[in-house]
């Protein structure tokens, strides 16, 4: 008899995407003639840059040829990869990296869910809320997250991230072992100075905590302060481990694509205190359960960092966070309070005359068939908020802020 892990009888049924999806198809049930315009789930809709698409038409005519073909690559990846990632994304910010610190994969949200592997069962979580819910699902999973109480998990510490503090995390008031940071923010959009980074970092120092540094939209960032990498704060490399992603940065949510970076200062501890390196835990169970992202995938996420790649990757970014221009002008102007939307694709916006997250989004679908995302789908401190992403393409970006002008005033 297989006995199952029951953690995963704990996790609600209801999948925040899923239920958007129930409503929206019941919508076009009995609206079948009107244009729905979706803002609501993270995708983009650019294809791949043309030199990201190059690179993987020649990867592909290697494997045609014995002498250039290839089978299972370095399950850490490909150093052509790594050593770009190195000089383009560190290096420029005075980071310096070793090849063997930084980790290939197939995407963000596996290695930001796998991480856990290498962590005991009963560390406890903290969370800037709302969050993207990997963080918290994952830890349900394997046990960590205790059990759900008034929609929240007894073992998560919620740190609130709302208008009234700025969308600044405060410490947490408990202890927390390890500590999940995403910047710029998914859902909220918003962002962290060099000086709030420096805080958290400072505190991870002084209370051995764990960072986990969630960078999937660094490349959105416009203000010159705002830092990428945490490891652009001194003593990070001690406390904190990076996920990035090509999803966001070169349209790669289809492609698969990302990297980890578990740099050799940072530690864990046995029961008994004993330091381990994390980085020799990763790489162990990398090789263990993971056989690397494909060639073809490796060399497309290389030529993001070419010349023509760097530029048509700046060309679509530049497109979607004019999108994200457009929206929060338009929101505004309506008389709504939106958030972020400057250094990230996200425009977090609150409700008005204190209506719910489920109540708006379904004001905005019946009344304008504009779909967002209810903001308590990501955590308590999202109630009264939706999120509108700015990953549309253009002519229904405007559309929708005209439907909303319409609609509002
Ligand atoms: N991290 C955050 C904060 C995200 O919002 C997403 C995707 O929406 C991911 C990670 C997942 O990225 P990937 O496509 O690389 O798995």
């Amino acid at each position: 008899m297989a006995l199952i892990n029951e953690h995963f009888l704990k996790l609600p049924n209801n999948y925040l995407f899923s239920d958007i999806a129930k409503k929206v198809n019941s919508f076009k049930v009995t609206h079948p003639k009107e244009k729905i315009i979706r803002l609501g789930i993270g995708d983009v809709t650019q294809p791949l840059p043309p030199a990201v698409v190059d690179a993987m038409h020649k990867a592909v005519d290697e494997m045609t040829s014995k002498s250039t073909f290839h089978g299972y690559g370095p399950e850490q990846g490909y150093s052509f990869l790594i050593d770009a990632i190195i000089k383009n994304d560190y290096a420029p910010r005075g980071i310096t990296l070793e090849q063997s610190e930084i980790f290939i994969s197939d995407g963000a949200k596996s290695d930001t869910g796998n991480i856990g592997d290498i962590l005991r069962h009963d560390n406890s979580i903290g969370v800037t809320d709302p969050v993207y819910p990997v963080y918290i699902d994952s830890n349900v999973m394997s046990g960590r997250a205790g059990v759900l109480d008034s929609g929240k998990w007894s073992n998560v510490v919620y740190i609130p991230c709302v208008a009234e503090n700025g969308f600044i995390p405060d410490l947490p008031g408990r202890r927390v072992d390890i500590l999940y940071l995403c910047y710029p923010n998914n859902p909220t959009g918003t962002t962290l100075s060099k000086d709030e980074l420096k805080k958290w970092v400072n505190y991870a120092l002084a209370n051995d905590v764990l960072i986990m540094y969630d960078a999937a939209y660094e490349a959105y960032i416009q203000n010159p302060e705002i830092p990428h990498s945490i490891y652009e704060i001194k003593g990070a490399k001690k406390v904190a481990i990076e996920f990035r992603s090509f999803s966001k940065t070169a349209g790669f949510t289809g492609m698969r694509c990302g990297y980890t970076v578990v740099p050799k200062e940072l530690n864990g501890f046995t029961l008994d205190g004993e330091r381990v390196l994390l980085n020799k835990l990763w790489n162990r169970r990398q090789c263990t359960k993971f056989n690397g992202a494909s060639y073809i995938t490796q060399r497309g996420a290389e030529a993001v960092y070419s010349p023509e790649g760097k530029k048509q990757v700046r060309e679509i970014i530049d497109y979607y966070m004019t999108n994200a221009r457009i929206m929060k002008e338009g929101i505004l102007k309506c008389g709504l309070n939106a958030f972020g939307g400057e250094d990230a694709p996200y425009l977090w916006i609150k409700t008005p005359k204190g209506l719910t997250s489920w109540k708006f989004f379904e004001k905005l679908l019946y009344e304008v068939y504009i779909v967002g995302t209810p903001g308590v789908g990501f955590g308590p401190s999202g109630e009264g908020y939706l999120r509108l992403t700015a990953f549309g393409n253009r002519d229904d970006t405007l559309e929708a802020m005209a439907r909303l002008k319409k609609w509002m005033l």
